[in-house]
């Protein structure tokens, strides 16, 4: 499915719509620049499995877990090693909450076959395509 959103408060809804898919161990691709809006679907994606926190999205922090989801930003991974040390590995395998990863490019080589793919690309200042799908 491919669909534009026009304000970062649609994206959050579809966010939000989009989490009724995901069950514990649904592991979550978001793929796009920076500034494409990936973390604010993280936002709507919280809303919609019940969490009220706000999630934010800190410079040095590569790993957070919420209580229904792991919230994984690799954009400052250089290597899959430096993946691996962090634990990427034991989260891609838990079972208790979805896992959502921005830039998993960093980790192409290890994501699992089956998981979501959704991919944003900043169409103007205010406007977002995001396409996405279950692959297997
Ligand atoms: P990323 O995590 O992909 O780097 P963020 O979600 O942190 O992106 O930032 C997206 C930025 O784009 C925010 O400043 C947000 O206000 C802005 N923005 C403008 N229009 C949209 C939109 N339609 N959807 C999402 N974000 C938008
Ligand atoms: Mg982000």
């Amino acid at each position: 499915m491919t669909t534009i959103t026009h304000s970062p408060s649609q994206t959050q809804s579809l966010g939000k719509k989009l989490a009724q898919n995901f069950v514990d161990g649904t592991v979550v691709c978001l793929r796009g620049n920076l500034g494409a809006g990936k973390t604010t679907l993280v936002q709507g994606i919280a809303k919609g499995l019940g969490i009220k926190r706000r999630i934010s999205s800190p410079t040095f922090i590569i790993v957070r877990r919420y209580p229904r989801f792991w919230h994984i930003d690799l954009y400052r991974l250089t290597s899959l090693e430096e993946a691996r040390a962090v634990g990427i590995e034991e989260i891609l395998e838990d079972k208790t909450g979805v896992i959502l990863i921005e830039w998993p490019e960093k980790i192409e080589e290890i994501l699992p076959k089956k998981r979501w793919e959704i991919k944003m690309e900043i169409i103007s200042e205010k406007d977002r395509e995001i396409s996405y799908e279950a692959v297997h």
